[in-house]
């Protein structure tokens, strides 16, 4: 990216790439759950951003054009979440690549009889253990309203610092494993009933919101529930504050952040 290598050349291996205060603006304004930022989370996001792309390696795939907007926003939504926990948390993994669009993922599973099938996933995004992160630009940039792929691929890769996206990423000394797989799971298994209720047809009013408003894909596994809530903790915090009070002040505790108070300023 042009910001990038200008930095590069003067300074060597930068520590920063410094987002043009233009360019800063017209991503954020596109961003709406940013708005409520205070100035000082907004100019920390800033140096955080301008320091991963400093540290990270975009590539362009499928015909994309990688542009600074395209790499600045990606950046910035995928900053947010360690806006308190600081870069380290991705400090295992570079790449990112970014299609233009939904991407084609060949995949291989092994049956019972030890078979193997080849098949192709459509994906919008995808976090690889111990190599890069994958995703769609026309994807992040529907974020807002409780999708957002960026946020989704990055919560999955903070889950993945401590071994498999299980839905249980490193915790803090004031969490206990217990705590979270307790929480984790109270609410993970709350949540495939009612996405099997709304399937069925079976749910009132209230529990079909829920299971419509959180994407029913988080019912796939712990790991996808982890990524799912992410984006709306993030993006819709009063509705994952009513579904699920107690492990939304388990999430801020976490993250260190509390988008529901930001959101009431
Ligand atoms: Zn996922």
């Amino acid at each position: 990216m042009a910001i990038g290598k200008l930095i590069n050349w003067l300074t060597g291996k930068p520590k920063r790439t410094v987002i043009p205060e233009a360019l800063w603006k017209d991503t954020v304004e596109n961003l709406p759950f940013l708005s409520c930022l205070d100035a000082g989370e907004e100019l920390r996001l800033r140096e955080l951003a301008e320091r991963f792309l400093a540290e990270k390696e975009f590539t362009a795939a499928g015909g994309l054009e990688l542009t600074d907007a395209v790499c600045v926003s990606i950046a910035i939504q995928g900053c947010l979440p360690i806006l308190n926990l600081g870069l380290a948390y991705y400090r295992d993994w570079v790449g990112i690549v970014v299609y233009p669009d939904e991407f084609v993922i060949p995949r291989t599973v092994e049956d019972e009889f030890g078979v193997v099938h080849e098949y192709e996933d459509i994906a919008s995004g995808e976090a690889w253990e111990g190599g890069p992160l994958l995703v769609s630009w026309h994807d992040a940039q529907m974020a807002g309203d409780g999708y957002n792929v960026v946020i989704h691929e990055f919560a999955h890769k903070l889950d993945m610092l401590n071994g498999e996206a299980d839905g249980i990423p490193p915790l803090p000394a004031d969490i206990s494993w217990q705590e979270w797989e307790n929480e984790l799971l109270a609410a993970y298994d709350d949540f495939c009933l009612q996405v099997d209720a709304s399937e069925a047809g079976f749910s009132d009013d209230e529990l079909f919101d829920a299971s419509q408003a959180i994407d029913p894909y988080a019912s796939e596994n712990p790991g996808e529930f982890f990524a799912v809530l992410s984006e709306t903790f993030f993006e819709m915090p009063e509705l994952l504050h009513r579904e699920y009070p107690e492990f939304y002040a388990l999430f801020a505790r976490f993250y260190r952040q509390d988008p529901r108070q930001r959101y009431s300023r």
